[in-house]
């Protein structure tokens, strides 16, 4: 079975055949950024910059984020990493950009949805990591979160490209973004998907609520079909796909995402090594198998099963 798989991993992520997923670390401080650097990501898939402003009363300067910024992306100099641009609101209020009150704050202004009536916020944040980027050495990508559009897309990536940003990509988070990845894909250099909230959205289920959790279970048949959408859109495009929520962080479902076109996987530090290994251990061709029966389940509890099955077999 997957859970007595072996322990070792090499530092690089790829299946047993040599294609290349890369494993990488999610983040919110500098203690964290140490953390998935010591447990041997390959580089930062989701820097969540919201986090370091939880507490703060007023906008932070961009000397500050430039150094807020800098602590975190450092321990990752030459490698890989994707900083998230605010993602506040619902669940991750911030004192200086919360909405007015709303009657369904998971539904309303929050995300990239803040910057469309303050981009001058949005554009001091993408100044102040140009510069961090320079500060650091790290090969710094930046992406949106709660993007609904290709329109919304092409809008943050010229925003992106104007503070001399190389990489602008969007997260995949809202179900009819998924269903737009191709068009979305034609105006950003990569997307990764927030498995956490478009499972909120695709089953209404709020991902706070623990009565309805077993809807947002990432091995939901429905939610892996959105995610074989935007797989193939990428496939096409010849552009990176990643996932940046909780289900990357499961060694089993990392198959299958593998399988599903996947191309990158970030998660928090102490699931590195196990999604490593496990993916070291399997041939695409047996990911896009085992993907397939799980596409074709009746629900997450046959998924797993089936998927579970085809590691014994
Ligand atoms: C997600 O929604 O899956 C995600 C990675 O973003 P966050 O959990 O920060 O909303
Ligand atoms: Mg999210």
């Amino acid at each position: 079975a997957v859970a007595s798989g072996p322990a070792e991993w090499d530092g690089s992520g790829s299946t047993s055949d040599g294609h290349k997923v890369k494993v990488l670390g999610n983040v919110g401080s500098p203690a964290d950024a140490r953390a998935a650097a010591d447990a041997g990501a390959e580089g930062v898939g989701l820097f969540r910059t919201e986090f370091c402003y939880l507490d703060a009363e007023a906008e932070p300067s961009v000397a500050e984020q430039r150094a807020a910024y800098a602590a975190v992306l450092t321990p990752f100099a030459g490698k890989p990493v994707i900083v998230r641009t605010l993602d506040a609101g619902a669940d991750k209020p911030l004192a200086f950009l919360s909405p007015e009150a709303e009657p369904n704050p998971a539904l309303g202004v929050r995300g990239l949805r803040v910057a469309f009536d303050r981009p001058d916020v949005l554009d001091r944040q993408l100044a102040a990591i140009a510069d961090a980027a320079s500060d650091s050495g790290a090969e710094v990508s930046v992406m949106a979160p709660m993007v609904a559009t290709a329109a919304e897309a092409a809008w943050f990536a010229d925003r992106v490209r104007a503070a001399g940003i190389a990489r602008a990509g969007v997260m995949i988070e809202i179900p009819a973004a998924a269903l737009s990845a191709k068009e979305i894909l034609d105006v950003v250099d990569f997307v990764s998907v927030g498995t956490n909230d478009l499972a909120q959205y695709t089953f209404a289920a709020d991902r706070q609520l623990g009565a309805v959790a077993t809807l947002n279970d990432p091995w939901q048949p429905a939610l892996l079909r959105l995610l074989k959408l935007i797989g193939d859109a990428a496939k096409a495009a010849g552009k990176p796909a990643g996932v940046c929520g909780e289900a990357a962080a499961d060694p089993l479902l990392a198959r299958v995402l593998t399988g599903l076109g996947v191309t990158s996987l970030s998660m928090n530090a102490p699931a590195v090594r196990a999604v490593g290994a496990s993916l070291a251990t399997v041939t695409l061709a047996e990911c896009e198998e085992i993907a397939a029966r799980v596409l074709n389940s009746p629900d997450p509890v046959a998924a797993r099963k089936t998927a579970r099955g085809a590691d014994a077999g």
